[in-house]
């Protein structure tokens, strides 16, 4: 339930009809204070509470029921858009956010050279996955911790801040202290016990929609760890399963407009997973600024044929820069800037 109140309300008027609501037991107030608006949106069993009684209180403009069972994530909480700090970029504002890197660090050598490339091209965020949840157990599996210190040394040396893959509870601790974001990939969207804890910490948490799963299932991932308090939570669209095979994902762009719609959370999109092409990153990156997406994540690797892992759809620190230059265009024909 969203209780909207009158222009001028002021914060004693707020703690009363707070302290209102709070009597009935078992709800929480989310208070949203803004310029031209106050709401206060309720978690918990509203059917405790007497609309009329909460009507008849004078700063109550009108209360409205919130359909959708995910809250906190829904645009009826936050009705302007949020945005999301990553060490000193912003996600969510009118600047795009574009996060590039190879699939996995593979070397010093190579995670220097990408990191460079792509931090000279203008990406705002380095990527790379220490820990990979490969398909096959035979695969390259990340080199995991020793991953995470080449990220970070490559933090150090472009001053890049970094997102990587978590993929185990066992690690936030480590994972809280080093990176500067937390990805969730698509195979974890809905281990819960993973977005609980993550709901604890303050990190900003990088969300890729499950392989098959709904806009609302999505978004009630993103519920979990809001629920728990965090609210630093970035959407990730990576393209979901469908009957076609040509591509290894079906890139959901109607999904980014369903976002901006249900949520005020920041989306970004991955044309690389989406796609499984590196040709492909081009057009489908240039698709996703012009929907809306507030950014990007996309793989790329300095060579990209002997790549451990998704060399398929990884492009070279070159052509990355020239998606960069193409996207500068729909960015500015969309209202929104590099
Ligand atoms: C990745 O970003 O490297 C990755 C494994 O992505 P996804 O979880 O979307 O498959
Ligand atoms: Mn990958």
């Amino acid at each position: 339930m969203i209780i909207v109140l009158k222009q001028g309300t002021t914060r004693q008027e707020i703690d009363y009809v707070t302290n209102v609501i709070l009597s009935k037991g078992a709800i929480t107030v989310n208070p949203m204070i803004g310029n031209d608006l106050t709401i206060l949106g309720l978690i918990g069993d509203t059917s405790r509470l007497d609309p009329a009684q909460i009507e008849s209180l004078r700063c109550v403009e009108r209360i409205m029921k919130v359909a959708e069972p995910f809250k906190k994530a829904n645009r009826m909480f936050h009705p302007g858009p949020s945005e999301v700090k990553i060490g000193d970029t912003v996600v969510g504002g009118s600047k795009l956010s574009i996060m590039a890197g190879p699939c996995s660090v593979e070397s010093e050598a190579q995670i220097e050279e990408v990191a460079k490339g792509v931090k000279e091209a203008g990406a705002t965020v380095l990527r790379g996955g220490a820990f990979k949840p490969r398909t096959s157990p035979y695969s390259f599996q990340g080199l995991e911790y020793r991953g995470l210190d080449l990220l970070v040394h490559a933090r150090e040396i472009t001053g890049l801040p970094i997102v990587t893959e978590l993929m185990s509870p066992y690690d936030i601790d480590k994972f809280e202290h080093l990176v500067d974001c937390i990805q969730v990939g698509a195979r974890n969207m809905q281990n819960f016990d993973l977005l609980k804890r993550l709901g604890q910490t303050r990190k900003p948490i990088l969300l890729k929609r499950g392989l098959s799963a709904t806009i609302e299932e999505w978004l009630m991932s993103a519920e979990y760890i809001m629920a728990g308090g965090n609210e630093n939570v970035i959407l990730c669209e990576r393209g979901i399963r469908t009957f076609e095979t040509y591509t290894r994902n079906t890139t959901d762009l109607s999904a980014i407009c369903a976002v901006k719609q249900l949520s005020h959370l920041p989306v970004i999109v991955d044309p690389s997973h989406a796609t499984g092409k590196y040709w492909m990153v081009q057009p489908l990156a240039r698709a996703a600024i012009a929907v809306g997406a507030d950014g990007l994540m996309i793989e790329v690797h300095n060579d990209p044929a002997h790549a451990l892992c998704d060399g398929a759809q990884s492009i070279k620190p070159d052509a990355f820069a020239e998606v960069m230059a193409d996207i500068r265009n729909i960015a500015k024909a969309v209202g929104r800037e590099i």
